[in-house]
């Protein structure tokens, strides 16, 4: 028995108290009643809703979305829980969880389904604030240490697969420190805000910055040849120093000393190329800085298999 069939003034004032929008359709997916919170939800009034289906009352591509869910629904004869959206008068796009469960005539069949809307647009937002807490670094705005790690390992599993090699420059900005005990540390964010900016600025789509520690910044690049990566890490120099920061009224400018590394071996550990620039990077470090050192193109032998996770 449907719903409708009930008494009006037995159900229909239940529902109506309801917040939570309610409707039921019958087996073709035809709506045949509702509460007033499903007719506020999407600006209709109930004339317009019962002997209509949802093709008539949504968007079409959510009203596939509704339709073939229906038909699942009533297919299977149980009941069901979906994430989805909702189009409000004002065009705006809610996001909800769908509720529905079948129902059903004096001899078991299935006769129709009654459903319900929770919106969940508010927490999806946090959701997506939390995630991008989670990933990102807040003074720069580029991907935190952990981001950047994983972004690196999931590259790895396919470079791996595809046999191409991993590419990586382990930036470090030289003598920052300085900049911090002359002018403060406040002109020492901004100016590692803008060093993040300008790298994020030259690099080519599909590379990928992080940074990775207090003024070391690690570039993922996507599959590049040997000289292009030493080109992409002196390109990235040669704009850090040449581009002037500026910082309450006082123009700096700084270097960046750079390790690069491209690793070949299918048997090499993600963390190991993750080494081997750093070491690359100390080498640029103890012969002068604002340069860039390839590492070798073999890793040493004790690296290979070493458990350097726990260390980065
Ligand atoms: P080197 O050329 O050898 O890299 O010298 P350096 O001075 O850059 O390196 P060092 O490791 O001695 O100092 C790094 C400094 O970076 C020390 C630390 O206070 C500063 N630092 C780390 N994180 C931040 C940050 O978020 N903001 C600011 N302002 N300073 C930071
Ligand atoms: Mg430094
Ligand atoms: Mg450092």
């Amino acid at each position: 028995m449907f719903l409708s069939q009930l008494p009006p003034d037995v159900i229909q004032p239940v529902l109506e108290a309801l917040p939570m929008p309610v409707f039921f359709k019958d087996r073709a997916g035809i709506y045949r009643g509702c509460n007033l919170a499903f007719t506020t939800l999407l600006g209709l009034c109930p004339a317009d809703v019962v002997g209509k289906s949802v093709f008539d009352l949504s968007p079409p591509d959510l009203a596939q979305v509704y339709f073939e869910a229906d038909e699942a629904l009533m297919s299977a004869g149980q009941d069901q829980r979906y994430e989805s959206q909702v189009q409000t008068p004002s065009g705006q796009r809610l996001d909800v969880i769908f509720y529905k469960s079948v129902l059903r005539d004096t001899e078991g069949q299935v006769s129709g389904l009654v459903g319900t809307i929770l919106d969940i647009t508010e927490r999806k937002r946090m959701e997506q604030q939390l995630a991008e807490m989670a990933t990102r670094d807040p003074l720069t705005g580029l991907m935190n240490r952990r981001a950047i790690l994983s972004h690196l390992e999931r590259l790895h599993a396919d470079r791996r697969s595809q046999r191409q090699p991993l590419c990586l420059l382990m930036c470090d900005v030289d003598h920052f420190k300085s900049i911090n005990d002359r002018h403060g540390h406040a002109v020492g964010d901004e100016v590692l805000t803008q060093v993040a900016q300008v790298l994020r600025q030259h690099l080519r789509d599909g590379d990928q910055v992080g940074r990775i520690g207090g003024e070391e910044f690690l570039v993922v690049l996507q599959s590049t040849e040997p000289e292009q990566l030493a080109q992409v890490g002196e390109r990235l120099r040669q704009v850090v120093a040449s581009h002037p920061l500026m910082s309450l009224d006082t123009t700096f400018s700084v270097t960046l000393s750079i390790g690069a590394v491209r690793s070949l071996r299918a048997d090499e550990d993600w963390a190991s190329v993750v080494s081997r620039a750093d070491q690359a990077l100390y080498v640029a470090k103890r012969t002068g800085r604002d340069r860039v050192v390839m590492a070798d193109s073999e890793p040493p032998r004790q690296l290979l298999h070493k458990d350097w996770h726990k260390q980065l």
